[in-house]
Formats: structure tokens, sequence, C-alpha cells
């Protein structure tokens, strides 16, 4: 297949009409109209073959999670998600796995009404890049830097599932071909089809101090909200909120460092005030979002994470870090 039927493809297959579209794919460059008087946010996140999924990936899976890790950005900052662009690099122009891919990016975008206006189409080693834009009101773009000592720490869903998954595909330990498949393909669908908090996003927009998602572990995630507020941050290892399906395949040891330094969840992590909690719960639960209190914002710097006791847990790992 020549180059312009795989746009052709992916245009077909991905159409979401939005009037504030101008124009879309089939020019040098989409036209697009932001409504007044809000911010635009802007997000673009890549994905390599072999780096941020295993070659093993479905073509649809990999489309859908090629705009959801992207969508989860504009989830932490609290938009509403309007537009993407996709940048694709494929070995070859193979139409089979185009069509798959767009299929997967396409029923994640129609659930959010995300358009496809443009993209561009090279050949390479696998690589999917997307670019996304939202709205947010003037000014209540949710951030990373307004942690306060005393407010609370809070996630979104449970923690350490895709990382569990991972481990799963990778057969790291011997006990791991023995779970249930039931189990297995739960966390397998959790690295696969990460679901972006957007609706958490747009609740949390009214009463967060500091948000950002789940990628490249809770650990050193919360890392760059302590950097950017000035602050530290305590965890309790007790309370970080654990899927049935993590409980069933890994025991604590193997299970802290999952949810710990594991990514790949794309849940989203923020502090609020403490008089906010009960608040925050509920209008999260109401939109069948649940959000545990994980920890707690103190002087100082860097991220903690505590036992029982109070005693400090030292990992061998804390996140990943590509050039680390
Ligand atoms: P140009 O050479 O002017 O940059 P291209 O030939 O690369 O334009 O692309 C033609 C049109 O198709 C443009 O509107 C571009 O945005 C769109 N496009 C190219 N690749 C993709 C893709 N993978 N997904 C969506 N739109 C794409
Ligand atoms: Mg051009």
């Amino acid at each position: 297949m020549a180059e312009f039927d795989l746009i052709d493809l992916i245009r077909a297959r991905c159409a979401v009409e939005r009037n504030d579209v101008r124009l879309g794919i089939g020019d040098d460059a989409a036209i697009l109209a932001p409504p007044p008087g809000h911010d635009l946010v802007v997000s673009t996140d890549t994905l390599v073959e072999g780096v941020h999924f295993p070659a093993s990936t479905s073509a649809r899976d990999l489309g859908w999670k090629a705009l959801a890790v992207n969508l989860s950005d504009l989830a932490a900052m609290g938009a509403t998600p309007a537009w993407a662009l996709l940048a694709l690099t494929l070995p070859n122009a193979d139409r089979a796995f185009v069509v798959d891919f767009a299929d997967g990016f396409a029923e994640l975008a129609a659930h959010h009404r995300v358009a496809l206006v443009g993209g561009d189409t090279t050949s390479g080693r696998l690589s999917v890049t997307v670019v996304v834009h939202g709205f947010v009101p003037p000014d209540r773009a949710l951030r990373r830097d307004g942690a306060r000592v005393g407010d609370q720490v809070f996630v979104t869903g449970t923690i350490g599932d895709a990382a569990g998954g991972l481990a799963c595909l990778e057969r790291r330990q011997p006990h791991l071909l023995e779970i249930p498949v039931e189990v297995r393909d739960a966390l397998v669908m959790r690295l696969e089809r990460p679901t972006p908090r957007l609706a958490a996003g747009a609740v949390l927009r009214d009463s967060a101090t500091a948000c950002l998602d789940v990628s490249d572990g809770l650990l050193a995630d919360l890392g760059h909200i302590a950097a950017r507020s000035g602050v530290g941050i305590e965890l309790v290892a007790d309370c970080l909120p654990t899927s049935s399906a993590l409980l069933a395949a890994f025991d604590e040891n193997e299970r802290l460092v999952l949810q710990a330094a594991g990514g790949d969840d794309y849940e989203l992590a923020f502090t609020a005030p403490l008089d906010r909690a009960t608040a925050i719960e509920r209008d999260l639960a109401r939109i069948g979002c649940g959000a545990t209190r994980i920890g707690t914002v103190v002087p100082g710097n860097g991220v903690r994470l505590l036992d029982a006791g109070g005693g400090e847990i030292a990992l061998a790992r804390r996140g990943w870090n590509h050039f680390a």
C-alpha cells in the first residue's frame, strides 16, 4: 500500500465530527478553532516498540494505548480533550496492521469525541507519536506545583496492575506461569488498555492543589510534585490501593515494588487539603472512580515510603528513567 492509501484508511476509520475543526486531514496543516476564553492544553507522547510496549502487543491495543497515554496527560491537567495528531512510523505498509491500529485508536477517540486532524506517516522501526489538544477554563489547569504542607496525597483506582501485567508477559518469575488466566488477563489488560482518567481530572480541577498521571512509577512521579511544589511527601505502604488480581498473583514484597516503582497505570495522583478529602471521595465516587488516601505532604523534599510503624522502606528501584 502507498502512504496516501494508508492515510485515507486512517482518516476513514477515525471519523469524529467536531465543528471546531475548520479543516482536518488532507491539507498541509489543520485549521482549528479553540473555544474563545479557554486555555489550550497541549501534550505529546511517543511509544517505541521494545521500550514502551512489548513486540507482542496487538495493533488494536497499540492504537488504543497510543491515544490513551496522551489523553492521560490531559486528564492530569484537568483538560477536556478535542483534537489529536498521529505520527506513525511503520516498518512496512501493512494494511491489516493499520486497520487494526486505527480501530483501536478510533474506539477511544470516539468515546471522548477526539477528532484526528492530521499526522505524519513514515517508514522505520515501529514507533507512534500522538499530539493531543484540550481546553480548560482560563487559569484552571491542574499543575504539579501547588501542593502545600498538610495536604493529603491521593491516587485514583488501583496501582501496580500494569507493571504486574508486564511481569506476567515477560514470565519474570516461574510462579507467574501458574496463575489463573483471568488474573493474568486482568493485569495485562491494565497494561495494554489503560483508561485515561478524564472525568476524574475534570472533577479535581475544583479541588486538587497538584496533580499528575502515574506513568513512570508512583514514587518517581510523586517526586515531580514534591520537587515542583518545594515539599516532601510521605506515603504509607499499607494504604496503596491494590486490585484483587495483583493480590492473587504476587506476594507482599513483589507487590510493593510493582506498586511503588512500576509504571504504566495511568491513574491520577493528586494532593488536596484535608478538609476537602470527603467531598473529593464523594465527587469521584459519583463518576465511578475510586480514590484512596495514601499519604501526606510534609516539609522538606523527596518522597518517602513508610511502613506501618513509620519506618522508611528502601526500594531498589523507584521508577523508569530512559537515560538512567
Ligand atoms: P505534508 O507532506 O504536506 O506534510 P503529508 O503528505 O505528510 O503532508 O500528509 C497529508 C495529510 O495527511 C496531512 O493533512 C497530514 O496531516 C495527514 N496525515 C499524514 N499522516 C497521517 C496519519 N498517520 N494520521 C493522520 N493524518 C495523517
Ligand atoms: Mg506540506
